[in-house]
């Protein structure tokens, strides 16, 4: 097994972040050629995602979490720490990704990028990568 926690400054209160590069030097840095690598999130106003970086849909993806799930809903959760939308927007996103790499290389599709998605920023986040391969 190996395991690195990286970190992740976020700039704004929903932010959708590129983190791909960081994994694949994380798998690089695992000399292990094949396995799975666990990215896995440590928050519970976050999340980990799996889509296209295309910068009109990641626009699309923060205008529908905003209008599903609106800031100023009746929450209860509001009354403790007034965060409620960006939990109940973590519930569905999901904290964690599995996925596999071959030949020391990501195994993702041509147009599939990994994602870490701030809901409650700007913040310092930590984000574990845990790796089960083989050299
Ligand atoms: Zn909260």
């Amino acid at each position: 097994m190996f395991r690195k926690v990286f970190d992740i400054k976020t700039n704004n209160r929903i932010e959708i972040k590129d983190i791909t590069q960081g994994i694949q030097l994380i798998v690089e840095q695992s000399h292990y050629n094949n396995g799975i690598v666990i990215i896995y999130s440590r928050h519970s106003t976050s999340g980990i995602v799996i889509n296209e970086n295309e910068p009109g849909l990641l626009k699309d993806f923060k205008l529908a979490l905003e209008g599903l799930i609106p800031y100023n809903g009746n929450y209860n959760h509001n009354c403790i720490d007034n965060n409620a939308d960006s939990h109940i927007r973590s519930f569905f996103i999901g904290s964690s990704e599995t996925i596999p790499f071959y030949k020391g290389k990501l195994d993702v599709g041509t147009w599939q990028s990994i994602f870490f998605v701030e809901l409650d920023g700007p913040r310092s986040r930590k984000v574990t990568v845990t790796l089960i391969g083989q050299e």
